[in-house]
């Protein structure tokens, strides 16, 4: 089962593509015409800027967020997460874009996925987390890149454990990191 093997909801942000249907295009094409050519897309939801939530790909369905980590993790990201005026000039600078319509949408996002996970079998109250990508990787702070095609290594440019903490939920204890398993 799907869900019970689910241990991240994971936070990502589009860097630089402004609407879903523009990340879901890139994802999909074919190489040969400058995109991914994956056959299934990245992330379960997208939420626009004015708090639309775009249902991509049902949780049962593995979705492309972060390398390695997907079959245990759902996705959901936000249009957003660049300085616009810099991305203009071809600068890549991370910046917390979220709108107010945004937060409330990431936050029903993840309710329903912590609901599907339930009804689905999986003990919430066990071994899951809500963080961000950039919490997958351990250079943090250092120049590496965690995936070449999310351009930006902050994603998704806040810091998503303080954030959701009151959903994670590990019997009271210290959630681990995915680096410190
Ligand atoms: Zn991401």
């Amino acid at each position: 089962m799907r869900a019970t093997q689910i241990k991240y909801i994971v936070i990502h942000c589009t860097a630089g593509f402004k609407n879903a249907e523009a990340v879901q295009d890139y994802f999909t094409r074919p190489k040969s015409k400058g995109g991914r050519g994956w056959r299934t897309g990245g992330y379960n939801r997208i939420v626009e800027e004015d708090g639309t939530i775009k249902k991509m790909y049902p949780f049962s369905r593995i979705t492309n967020g972060v390398l390695g980590y997907n079959a245990e993790s759902l996705h959901i990201s936000y249009v957003g997460g660049l300085n616009y005026e810099e991305f203009k000039e071809g600068n890549f600078i991370a910046e917390d874009t979220r709108t107010d319509a945004q937060k409330i949408a990431i936050e029903q996002c993840i309710i329903e996925a912590i609901e599907w996970l339930q009804e689905n079998g999986k003990d919430i109250y066990h071994d899951l987390m809500i963080l961000g990508h950039r919490d997958f990787s351990n250079d943090k702070d250092g120049s590496g890149v965690i995936e070449s095609w999310e351009r930006i290594k902050e994603c998704p440019c806040f810091d998503a454990i303080p954030e959701y903490k009151f959903y994670n939920s590990n019997n009271g204890k210290k959630e681990l990191l995915p680096t410190n398993r």
